[in-house]
């Protein structure tokens, strides 16, 4: 059987036990086909049925969360916690809160996160978690019950040598502090090393806030060089207003380009002098507004209320750092006859596999998630060293640390491409690289 075989008998399989679930049927589908010449060259990886494996979780926790309201009302939420691969260490990914959260989503989250993580270089097995609880518009003491109810049944499979949850979209520091403090009381212990992003006073580790968008522009900024290009005088709209945009905003700018985009899942805001962070942080890092507030801060802005429209914004370099699936086919082309020269995924698979077509048949530099956006994990796991080694390592040794591994990600996904014959193509390069160790990890451990 060669390696395309291979792949197709695998996905078939994949495809009728996962019936329905068609985002993470997307993601196994993106990853398996451009590993089919890894396994033309790896018929031991065949025998040994690795893709079988590598594709079912090694275990899928779903279960119930319920918690009462401010009203005195009884509310019934799902959590899960998708354990996917543990080859090369304890499972780790962050937990999301929103109301689109379902078992195909979490899967697919978790599946991305194995060769994501394997490409930070650190020990870091792969996971996803969360639940479709809604933190907008909940009081912070709603937001609390809720997190211990959840951890009052996750912490049974959770800890600092099996599984390391952190955030995602919807988790944030507020919402960590509440699940680590509950993991605390529940086990009796003052186990650090059980959750990243935790707050600096009590284990967090400085530049872990900023890691996910410094990173991101990090590799950016290596694709770019690596092309003779720079983000000087670049025009750059990113979309999103979280965590990730926030800083993939504060870097870009600091490295001289012109940010003019912000937005969330309303709509999003054009500023062509160049978008203001602090008001961005004011809205929502401290009152957890809308980003349509923006206005009143700053009235020469332009809000549009329909965040899809964003990708008709003429710019250099797109950054899209709000939520999977907001890039589709037609928005990507949008960017291409407007003249994007690179589109650099911060958020977890922001182009739909249409889109990335799209981009890669137009020769646009394109960045895929999995490696792009791998500096928030990566900051996570240098969390934990510094809470086995009870140490705390300045900004700027985690920040230098962040930025070496992110032009690492981006030379292994380059090199990966050229050596398995798709020159160029980071998104076939960094599946590659990423699942290349898990591979030969998993190969060393016999069947498992
Ligand atoms: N949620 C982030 C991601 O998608 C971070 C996960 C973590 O720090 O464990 O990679």
């Amino acid at each position: 059987m060669d390696g395309k075989e291979y792949v197709q008998k695998v996905l078939s399989t994949v495809q009728k036990r996962n019936l329905g679930e068609e985002e993470f049927l997307d993601a196994v589908k993106e990853v398996l086909t451009s590993l089919v010449p890894v396994f033309d060259r790896r018929p031991d990886f065949i025998k040994a049925g690795l893709l079988e494996r590598l594709t079912e979780p090694e275990r899928a926790i779903s279960f119930r969360v319920p918690w009462v309201d401010d009203n005195g009302e009884v509310q019934v939420n799902r959590g899960f916690r998708i354990q996917f691969n543990s080859a090369i260490g304890p499972y780790k990914g962050g937990l999301r809160f929103h109301p689109s959260v379902n078992q195909s989503i979490v899967k697919f989250l978790g599946f991305e996160q194995i060769f994501k993580n394997s490409l930070t270089g650190l020990p870091i097995g792969g996971a996803k978690g969360g639940s479709d609880f809604d933190p907008k518009g909940k009081s912070d003491n709603e937001v609390m019950r809720f997190c211990q109810a959840f951890m009052s049944e996750l912490y049974k499979y959770i800890g600092s040598n099996r599984d390391v949850p952190a955030g995602d979209i919807g988790v944030g520091g507020r919402e960590i502090g509440y699940l680590y403090g509950y993991y605390n009381k529940l086990k009796g212990v003052s186990e650090q090393g059980t959750l990243t992003g935790k707050g600096l006073t009590y284990g967090g580790s400085l530049a872990r806030t900023e890691a996910t968008g410094y990173g991101l522009v990090y590799f950016t900024e290596e694709m770019l060089k690596d092309h003779n290009l720079s983000f000087k005088d670049k025009k750059v709209v990113v979309s999103g207003s979280g965590n990730v945009a926030i800083y993939a905003i504060e870097k870009a700018t600091e490295l001289g380009a012109k940010v003019i985009t912000c937005s969330d899942s309303n709509g999003y805001i054009l500023d062509e002098n160049g978008i203001n962070l602090d008001v961005v942080k004011e809205i929502k890092e401290v009152r957890r507004g809308r980003i349509k507030e923006y206005l009143k801060s700053v009235p020469t802005a332009k809000y549009v209320p329909d965040f899809r429209e964003i990708w008709n914004v003429k710019c250099d370099i797109a950054l899209p750092c709000a939520t999977q699936g907001e890039i589709n086919e037609k928005s990507a082309k949008a960017l291409v006859e407007n003249g994007v020269i690179a589109v650099s995924e911060g958020a977890n698979m922001p182009s739909t596999l249409d889109a990335i077509n799209v981009f890669l048949s137009n020769k646009i530099l394109f960045g895929p998630s999995k490696a792009a956006n791998a500096g928030g994990v990566a900051c996570s796991a240098i969390e934990m060293s510094q809470n086995s080694i009870r140490y705390s390592w300045t900004f700027e040794e985690v920040n230098n640390k962040i930025k070496n591994i992110m032009i690492n990600i981006y030379n292994n996904s380059k090199n990966a491409a050229k050596e398995y014959g798709n020159e160029g193509n980071i998104v076939v390069g960094a599946n590659i690289a990423g699942f290349l160790k898990v591979a030969e990890a998993m190969m060393a451990q016999g069947i498992i």
